[in-house]
């Protein structure tokens, strides 16, 4: 199944958008329709399809991922106030880009459990 999404698009730059990071691994921007004040998408530049995808191959790759999110919430000034991190997978986890992504929010008090 193919694995080229509007994600990909991004991560080589076919597609704009607005990058608040990207490196060799990684590739961090806003989301286009926000659900909190700040709304992140960080994306392995790989395309993984979903969490279900990742084999220990990708054990570093995920980290980074989660490492990325821990460096912008500190750059960007939210790290104490706080912030969570979502990961969708599959059609009942509510995703719907097929490209792997964690979604970093922050800026408002997040409620509990999610909808
Ligand atoms: P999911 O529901 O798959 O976990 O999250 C997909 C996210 O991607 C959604 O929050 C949606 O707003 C965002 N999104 C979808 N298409 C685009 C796009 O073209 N650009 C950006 N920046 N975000 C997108």
């Amino acid at each position: 199944m193919s694995t080229d999404t509007v994600f990909s698009r991004i991560v080589r730059g076919e597609v704009p958008a607005r990058i608040v990071y990207q490196d060799e691994d990684v590739t961090a921007f806003h989301d286009i329709s926000p659900v909190a004040p700040i709304h992140v998408l960080i994306v392995p530049n790989k395309a993984l399809r979903t969490l279900n995808d990742a084999g220990p191959e990708d054990q570093a790759l995920l980290g980074k991922l989660l490492l990325t999110a821990q460096q912008l919430a500190r750059e960007m000034g939210f790290a104490e106030a706080g912030y969570r991190i979502v990961i969708n997978c599959n059609a009942q986890g509510g995703q719907t880009v097929y490209h792997l992504h964690l979604h970093l929010l922050s800026g408002r008090r997040m409620t509990w459990p999610p909808g």
